[in-house]
């Protein structure tokens, strides 16, 4: 046990000087009360480069029409059991001006890969809903470098596209419709085009190892990122993973902490998918370098239909408050919701 302890801290330091995979590796895989200096460390480094602040952003589910054929995703172009939408512009503009109203500073408009949103139309959206005064992440996956600086010439300032896994092997596996080095061309076409850049992976994919685990946090550094998505994967009906185990919470916290303490500045949600599998959990990531979260805030009609990975409680939604509800339960973690 005393041993144990001191390689956390011998790993603790090294990781503070210089990370690489094998520290990375061996951080993940300690036991529970050697890992808890790495939680407290990453909750004092939260603590002193942002505060007690966490930013609460409005997710708008636009369309949940996919090209792609993602085997973990409930929204892959093979499932043919989902009802297929796709929102107007004006509904959108509606949606997003009821999460300003109701306080949120940015709005995340995400959909799935969906190409009858042309550059064109997608960028009149954004232009409509940046024209609120908030701040406009896009998330609608990959397309052509053109199409993102058309899209950052309207107005949004921000991307999300998670690199799901570094392991090139599985990332092919899991994704019929693409490879890992296109989606990092994407990543690096969007950095340069002076995007904020927001990547991610999951964790507990069918296939990972922990070393793949350590290689994704080591990635998003070389890639830059100014803010990461780590949530565990979902086991999702109707797809070819859906008896698959789903990933640990716990390794998901230590991934986020971890993240945290290589990169004190980078914006870290406590992601959906976590708390889907572990409410609590997902409040114990604020303790632990999470500094975000995302409030879905997509019309009542569409929600049960934005059906990543079955998600309970798809209820009846009030935008302003559900806000006032989820400040209240970020207050009551000691931290300010802003
Ligand atoms: N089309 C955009 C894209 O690909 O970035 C955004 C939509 S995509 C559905 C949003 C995210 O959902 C993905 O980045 C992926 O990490 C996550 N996701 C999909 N299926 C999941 C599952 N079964 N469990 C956990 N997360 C999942």
């Amino acid at each position: 046990m005393e041993r144990n302890n001191s390689r956390a801290e011998e790993l603790l330091r090294g990781l503070k000087a210089g990370a690489s995979p094998g520290l990375l590796e061996e951080a993940l895989l300690l036991p529970d009360e050697d890992f808890l200096m790495f939680h407290n460390e990453a909750r004092e480094v939260c603590l002193c480069e942002k505060g007690k602040a966490v930013q609460l952003r409005a997710i708008i589910e636009f369309s949940n029409c996919c090209r792609r054929q993602c085997c973990y995703c409930g929204l892959r172009s093979e499932n043919r059991q989902l009802t297929r939408f796709r929102m107007e512009k004006s509904e959108i503009a509606a949606t997003a001006l009821e999460a300003a109203q109701a306080g949120y500073k940015t709005v995340i408009l995400q959909s799935a890969e969906d190409p009858w949103y042309t550059a064109e139309k997608l960028a009149e959206i954004v232009e409509a809903v940046a024209a609120l005064g908030v701040v406009v992440t896009l998330s609608v996956g990959e397309r052509k470098a053109e199409d993102y600086r058309v899209w950052k010439e309207a107005g949004a300032t921000r991307y999300l596209l998670k690199h799901e896994t570094s392991d090139p092997g599985l990332f092919r596996a899991l994704h019929p419709c693409g490879t890992l080095d296109k989606r990092l061309d994407c990543l690096r076409e969007l950095r340069s085009l002076g995007y904020e850049v927001g990547s991610g992976f999951m964790i507990g994919l069918p296939g990972q190892t922990p070393v793949s685990i350590a290689n994704d946090i080591l990635l998003l550094g070389e890639l830059g990122c100014e803010m990461a998505g780590i949530g565990p994967f979902v086991p999702s009906p109707d797809t070819p993973l859906k008896d698959a185990r789903e990933g640990s919470p716990e390794l998901t916290r230590r991934a986020i902490a971890l993240t945290r303490i290589l990169y004190p500045r980078m914006a870290l949600p406590a992601t959906t998918a976590l708390s889907v599998i572990a409410p609590e959990v997902r409040n114990a990531v604020f303790d632990a370098g999470a500094d975000v979260i995302m409030k879905t805030v997509t019309p009542n009609r569409f929600r049960q239909y934005y059906a990543i990975y079955p998600a309970p409680g798809v209820g009846t939604t009030v935008i302003a408050s559900d806000r006032l509800k989820l400040e209240g339960m970020i207050r009551s973690l000691d931290r300010i919701p802003i």
